[in-house]
C-alpha cells in the first residue's frame, strides 16, 4: 500500500508523479526489530522489510522506496557484516520494490512472474474507482532477474526460506514468505494492520482471492508463529484470524446488498460496513472498501496480466 498522503495525490488524478519524487525521505529512520530466530524486521517508510540474517549472509524481503536504500543498507550492516545474497519482492508496488535497483547490485531479486511483468509494463493500480495510482514501467536493473510461477525455496542460514505465490490476493503476483525454522512468516500486503486492506483490482488483486489464500495458509501455521504484516507491527495468529473474519463478514454484507440490486451509492449511504467501522482508515475508508468489493462483484475489468 502507499501511505495515506499519497492517496490524495492519486485523487488529484493521474499526474504521473511517482511518490518517491515528491516525498521527502530525509527524516525517515530505519527501525530494526528482532522478530524470532534469525529473522529481523526493518521499518522506515513503505512496506515492512523482513531479513534472514546468519552465517551465509542476508536474505531480504522487500526493499521500500528507492531513496531509502542506503539507509536500509546501513541498518543491515548494523546487524551483520555479511553480504546481501538475495532479495525477494512480495509484490510489485513501489513501496515494496523501490530499492530493487540498488540491491540487485549485491544479489538477485526474486519474485513471482507477474511482479516482473507489471514492473516492466507499468499500468494503473487501484480499486477501479476512487483509489488509483500510476505504476510507471521500471528500468531493466530494477526488474527481478529470477522469477517463479508457484514457489521457490532458498536454502541459507540453516533455514528453508520459501516464497509461495498466492494467486490474486492483494495483486496477482503476491508471495508469502515462510521462515519455518525461525517460526516467522512475512505476509506481504495480503495481511496489513492499517485497517481495511487495499486490494489492487487493477493489478489483478481480489478480495475473494485474498480470503481464500489466507484461509488456506492459516491452518498450516503453528499457534505461536510470528507474522510480519505488509504494514504495521509484528502480529500473531489471532490477529490474522480476526482480519480474515472481518474480510468474510464485510464481503458478505456488501454482497447481500448487491444481490438485492442496490447501487454502490446506496450501499455507501446505508453505511453497510458500519459494524466494522473500527477498520476504516485514512487510506482505505469504509466507502473505499465498499467500492472495492462492489467493483469486484460487478466484475469491473482490470488490466489482467496473463499468467504463465
Ligand atoms: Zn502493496
Amino acid at each position: 500500500m502507499w501511505k495515506p498522503r499519497l492517496l490524495l495525490m492519486a485523487l488529484l488524478a493521474g499526474g504521473g508523479v511517482s511518490s518517491a519524487q515528491t516525498r521527502n525521505y530525509d527524516n525517515v529512520q530505519i527501525k530494526v526489530t528482532k522478530v524470532a530466530g534469525s529473522v529481523y524486521m526493518l521499518q522506515g517508510a513503505g512496506g515492512n522489510i523482513g531479513a534472514s540474517v546468519g552465517e551465509d549472509g542476508i536474505v531480504v524481503v522487500d526493499d521500500q522506496y528507492a531513496p531509502l536504500a542506503e539507509k536500509i543498507q546501513a541498518a543491515l550492516t548494523g546487524i551483520t557484516d555479511k553480504p546481501v545474497r538475495f532479495i525477494i519482492n512480495t509484490h510489485y508496488h513501489e513501496d515494496h520494490v523501490g530499492g530493487n535497483e540498488f540491491f540487485q547490485k549485491q544479489g538477485p531479486i526474486i519474485a513471482h512472474d507477474n511482479v516482473r511483468k507489471r514492473l516492466q509494463q507499468g499500468g494503473q493500480a487501484g480499486n477501479l474507482g476512487s483509489v488509483a495510482f500510476d505504476a510507471k514501467p521500471q528500468p531493466k536493473a530494477a526488474l527481478p532477474i529470477l522469477t517463479f510461477d508457484h514457489d521457490v525455496t532458498i536454502h541459507l542460514n540453516g533455514e528453508d526460506i520459501r516464497a509461495l505465490h498466492v494467486p490474486n490476493g492483494h495483486t496477482d503476483g503476491d508471495s508469502v514468505i515462510f521462515f519455518p525454522k525461525s517460526n516467522v512468516v512475512h505476509m506481504g500486503d495480503d495481511f496489513v494492520r492499517y485497517g481495511f486492506p487495499f486490494v489492487d483490482l487493477g493489478g489483478g488483486g481480489s478480495v475473494k482471492g485474498m480470503i481464500a489464500a489466507l484461509e488456506q495458509i492459516m491452518p498450516q501455521l503453528p499457534a505461536d508463529v510470528k507474522l510480519i504484516p505488509g504494514h504495521g507491527d509484528i502480529s500473531n495468529l489471532d490477529d490474522l484470524r480476526s482480519y480474515v473474519t472481518m474480510l468474510n463478514q464485510t464481503w458478505a454484507a456488501v454482497e447481500q446488498g448487491y444481490r438485492q440490486g442496490k447501487t454502490l451509492d446506496q450501499l455507501k449511504q446505508e453505511k453497510v460496513l458500519e459494524p466494522w467501522k473500527k477498520w476504516s482508515g485514512d487510506f482505505i475508508s469504509s466507502d473505499a472498501f465498499i467500492e472495492t468489493i462492489y467493483n469486484e462483484l460487478t466484475g469491473k475489468p482490470g488490466t489482467l496480466v496473463k499468467h504463465n
